[in-house]
């Protein structure tokens, strides 16, 4: 996918700078739209211009603080694990949404409230 991706992009001009990082508090707007500057982590960075930014990190369950490590509720990977009905390894506990890391989306977390 990777790869067909990368060519298509390239295709149309788009490049594509992989392990890269850069700091938000050097993102400057300008007339010409955005300016960041990107590298790899250690390594030398240089300035990207373009006209407009798109932020797409990575999420996370939040179940910090929650209170689980009083449950007998299991976590793999930052999840909480579930079973088909969505229960989880404490009677009475059940948990639909991202914080069970299906489909990381609003309308999955809305059928999960009434599991086949
Ligand atoms: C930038 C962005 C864009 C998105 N766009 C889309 C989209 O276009 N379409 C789509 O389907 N999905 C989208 N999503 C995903 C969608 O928002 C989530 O999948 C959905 O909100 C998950 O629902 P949830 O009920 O599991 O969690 P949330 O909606 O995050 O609800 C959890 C709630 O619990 C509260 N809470 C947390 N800790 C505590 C606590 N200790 N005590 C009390 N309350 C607490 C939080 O304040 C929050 O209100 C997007 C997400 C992001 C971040």
């Amino acid at each position: 996918m990777a790869k067909v991706v990368a060519r298509a992009f390239a295709k149309r001009g788009i490049s594509i700078v992989t392990n890269a990082r850069f700091d938000p508090a050097g993102v400057r707007v300008n007339a010409g739209g955005v300016s960041v500057t990107v590298g790899p982590e250690g390594g030398e960075a240089h300035e990207i211009q373009a006209g407009q930014m798109l932020a797409a990190t990575g999420r996370a369950a939040n179940i910090e603080a929650i209170g689980l490590e009083t449950t007998r509720a299991v976590v793999e990977r930052g999840y909480i694990v579930v079973d088909g009905v969505m229960r989880t390894a404490e009677p009475h506990l059940d948990a639909i949404g991202d914080v069970i890391g299906r489909l990381l989306l609003a309308h999955v977390a809305a059928h999960e409230v009434s599991p086949p």
